[in-house]
């Protein structure tokens, strides 16, 4: 495979960035990694790992003779940082990010580029875990699961070669989709389990025998709340970035709720069933070997 990048810079060396920062280096398809970060600590750590060459605070320095810029910080955060770093780069650098929102974030990244918004293609690696910063970044993190790219008409055709290449440079399934169509379905089956996964643990936290109640928590609580373990500035922004579609989720999975808790409070063991093997179906195709979700641990 032909290298990637021969300087690649990657703003917010966490659980995204540093993971693909290691599958590219085990692969031998970069020359230097520059890390740009904002936590001290954590930028340590990314070094102490091998996961970057250097650490630049200061986006003219990280911006020098780089090929190609991957944005992997928090939503809210993405515009702010390519705003920093667009008026350093050489003409050459195409850049990407890693949101798990889209819509929103290619809108802000365009309207900050300007006349250079061909130079930057959307992604979202769909591969993740509850745990958060370089500390937990892996080579393999990445390896066979999908990435979506977001392309938009202004999107040159060489921005979105490069950014294909440097995602599968990395093992990752690259596909592309329209942000319009991306972000509601990562509301219902990435953002939604994340919403009821902190409601569940809230719930039982705010219950008056909370903590009697949490040391009987066993298998099925903790399969279910995994996630809530998640970063929470990392969550609200997606919540905040992806409002309409998360809103919509909620209120169907509220609707959901409020099915089956009205056939439990009517006794209405027919109906109550029917909707349990409704769901045990769909689940089960899920784990199915065949199902591209089985393939990996991780949701
Ligand atoms: P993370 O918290 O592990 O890493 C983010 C890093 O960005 C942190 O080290 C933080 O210090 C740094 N940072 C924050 N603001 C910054 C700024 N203004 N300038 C420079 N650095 C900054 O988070 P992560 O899980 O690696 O997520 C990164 C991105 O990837 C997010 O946009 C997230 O939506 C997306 N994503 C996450 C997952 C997941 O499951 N964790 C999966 C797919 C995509």
């Amino acid at each position: 495979m032909k290298r990637v990048a021969d300087r690649l810079l990657i703003a917010g060396v966490g659980l995204i960035g540093g993971s693909l920062a290691l599958a590219l280096r085990q692969r031998g398809l970069v020359g230097e990694i520059v890390g740009l970060g904002r936590s001290r600590r954590n930028m340590r750590v990314a070094l102490e790992r091998g996961i970057i060459d250097r650490v630049e605070r200061d986006p003219a320095r990280a911006a020098e003779g780089v090929d190609l810029v991957v944005v992997a910080v928090p939503v809210g955060a993405i515009a702010a940082v390519v705003a920093g770093l667009a008026p350093h780069l050489p003409e050459r650098a195409v850049i990407t990010d890693a949101g798990s929102v889209k819509g929103p974030v290619v809108g802000a990244v365009e309207r900050t580029l300007g006349a250079s918004a061909s130079r930057f293609c959307g992604a979202h690696p769909i591969a993740g875990t509850e745990n958060s910063g370089a500390a937990a970044a892996t080579a393999t993190l990445l390896e066979a699961e999908r990435c979506v790219l977001t392309p938009t008409p202004r999107t040159s055709r060489t921005t979105v070669r490069r950014t294909r290449a440097l995602w599968a440079g990395a093992g990752m399934r690259v596909e592309t989709l329209p942000a319009a169509e991306h972000d509601p379905i990562f509301a219902l089956v990435s953002h939604l389990p994340h919403i009821a996964a902190f409601a569940l643990v809230q719930t039982v936290a705010d219950a008056g025998s909370a903590s009697r109640a949490l040391t009987y928590a066993a298998g099925g609580f903790r399969d279910g709340t995994r996630v809530a373990g998640s970063s929470p500035e990392m969550w609200a922004d997606i919540f905040l970035a992806n409002r309409r579609a998360v809103t919509k989720a909620i209120d169907q999975f509220v609707g959901s709720c409020t099915r089956l808790r009205n056939a439990i409070a009517a006794e209405d063991r027919e109906a109550l069933e029917a909707a349990l093997a409704d769901a045990q179906r769909v689940r089960r195709r899920l784990s199915s070997p065949g199902h591209a979700s089985a393939r990996r641990r991780r949701p």
